[in-house]
């Protein structure tokens, strides 16, 4: 069994599956369940106010929201900023808008990727550039 510190306490534990410990799970469990709670029970709460009512870190209810295990539909006032642009986002790690142009980017980049391939395949791309 493969032991490593708890990414969260720095705790030693016996690794499953999670890089934190059992105790630190078990916390965040009950970290999630309050907030869930209180969004129900407030629709229109900030972020700020969440987490002053709940105790629980802006942190981590942005990472329960970004995992996909906090869902903000009916909670029109609670967003965080996207990593790309800092414009305010609702689900995951980006904005709708940056979520579609790194897609698009990335599909590009793919495309690209196909390209020279082939080019390699037939013994041109070599003397290309
Ligand atoms: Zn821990
Ligand atoms: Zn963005």
């Amino acid at each position: 069994m493969p032991i490593a510190n708890c990414k969260r306490c720095g705790r030693l534990f016996n690794r499953v599956r999670r890089d934190i410990c059992p105790a630190c799970v078990a916390e965040e469990d009950k970290a999630f369940e309050t907030v869930r709670q209180y969004l129900r029970e407030h629709r229109d709460a900030t972020m700020a106010e969440v987490s002053e009512e709940t105790g629980v870190g802006v942190d981590l209810i942005i990472a329960m929201i970004q995992d996909g295990r906090l869902m903000l539909r009916d909670n029109p006032n609670l967003h965080y900023p996207c990593e790309r642009c800092g414009q305010p986002t609702r689900a995951g790690r980006y904005c709708p808008r940056c979520t579609k142009e790194l897609s698009a980017s990335l599909s590009a980049a793919a495309r690209d990727l196909r390209k020279k391939a082939q080019e390699m395949e037939r013994g041109q791309g070599y003397y290309s550039r």
